[in-house]
C-alpha cells in the first residue's frame, strides 16, 4: 500500500524552494524518494543540504520566473539532471499589500506575472515533456484566497484565484494524457509571506482566534499533501485545490 506514495527514481522541479512552503514540500518529496531541482531567485544552500543528507540527487536553478524565458531553461534544466521530469511544484509566489485604491500597475503586473502567468508557462513547458513520457504530475500553491477576498492583496486574491481555475482548465485537458493537474491551499504559515501578518498586533491574534487548531501553520504540514498529488496515490485525482488550513474554510 505504502509503495503507491513512494516516488524513487522521480525527478522534481519546485520552484521558490530556498526557503518556506518550497523548501518543505522539496525536503517531502525526497523523504518520498524523488531527486529534486529547485528553480528560484536566491540560492537555495540550506534545502541542499536538507535534500543531499537524505541521500538524493539535488540541482540549484537560478531563475527568475516573473518573465518566460527562464520558466523555460528551468524545465530544461531539470529535464537534464535524469533526463526525466515526473513533478512540477508551482510555489514561487509573491504578495504585495495595499489598500485597492492605492495598487499601481507595476505592484498588480509583478504579482500576477510572478503566481499566475508563471504557473501557466512552468505548466506548459512540463506537460510538454511530460506528455511524450507516459505522464506527470502537477501541484499548484494557490491559497485561502483561491477561495476568499482577502484584505488590502487584491492582486495577490486575483492571481490565487486564477490559478484555482487554471488549475481545473489544464487538469481538463491532460488528464487523458496521464498528468494530473492540483492544487494545495494552504491556510496561515508561518513563513516570509506571512511576516508583516504575524507582526500585526491586531491581525494576528484575530487570524489565530479563526483557525480551529489552533495554530498557525508550519512548512512541513504541507508534507502529507504534497507527496499525495505527486504520487501514484492520486493518479484518479484531477483539478481539485486540496485545503490545507488547520479547519479555515470550515469555520
Ligand atoms: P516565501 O516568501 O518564504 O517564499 C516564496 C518563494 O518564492 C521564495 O523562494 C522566493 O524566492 C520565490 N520567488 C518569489 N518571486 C520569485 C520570482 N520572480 N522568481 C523566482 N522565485 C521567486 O513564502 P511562502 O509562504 O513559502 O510562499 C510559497 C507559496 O505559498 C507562494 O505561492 C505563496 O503565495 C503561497 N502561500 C503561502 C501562504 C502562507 O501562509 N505562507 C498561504 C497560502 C499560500
Amino acid at each position: 500500500m505504502l509503495d503507491l506514495f513512494n516516488l524513487a527514481g522521480r525527478t522534481a522541479l519546485v520552484t521558490g524552494a530556498n526557503t518556506g512552503l518550497g523548501q518543505g514540500i522539496a525536503v517531502a518529496l525526497a523523504q518520498a524518494g524523488a531527486d529534486i531541482v529547485v528553480a528560484g531567485r536566491s540560492p537555495a544552500d540550506d534545502t541542499a543540504a536538507r535534500v543531499r543528507a537524505l541521500g538524493r540527487r539535488f540541482l540549484d536553478v537560478r531563475a527568475d520566473l516573473s518573465s518566460t524565458a527562464p520558466v523555460r531553461d528551468a524545465v530544461a534544466a531539470a529535464v537534464a539532471l535524469n533526463g526525466r521530469l515526473d513533478i512540477l511544484v508551482n510555489n514561487a509566489g509573491i504578495i504585495r499589500r495595499a489598500d485597492s485604491l492605492d495598487v499601481d500597475e507595476a505592484d498588480w503586473d509583478a504579482v500576477v506575472d510572478t503566481n499566475l502567468k508563471s504557473v501557466f508557462f512552468l505548466s506548459q513547458a512540463a506537460a510538454r515533456h511530460m506528455a511524450q513520457h507516459g505522464g506527470g504530475k502537477i501541484v499548484n500553491i494557490a491559497s485561502l484566497l483561491s477561495f476568499q477576498g482577502g484584505i488590502r492583496v487584491p492582486a495577490y486574491a486575483a492571481s490565487k484565484s486564477g490559478v484555482a481555475g487554471l488549475t481545473r482548465a489544464l487538469a481538463n485537458e491532460w488528464a487523458a494524457q496521464g498528468i494530473n493537474v492540483n492544487a494545495i491551499a494552504p491556510g496561515y504559515f508561518d513563513t516570509n509571506n506571512t511576516a508583516a501578518l504575524r507582526a500585526d498586533p491586531v491581525r494576528e491574534p484575530a487570524i489565530l482566534a479563526r483557525i480551529p487548531a489552533g495554530r498557525w501553520g508550519q512548512p512541513g504540514d504541507l508534507a502529507g499533501a504534497a507527496v499525495f498529488l505527486a504520487s501514484r496515490a492520486s493518479d484518479y485525482v484531477h483539478g481539485i485545490v486540496l485545503p490545507v488550513d488547520g479547519g479555515w474554510l470550515a469555520r
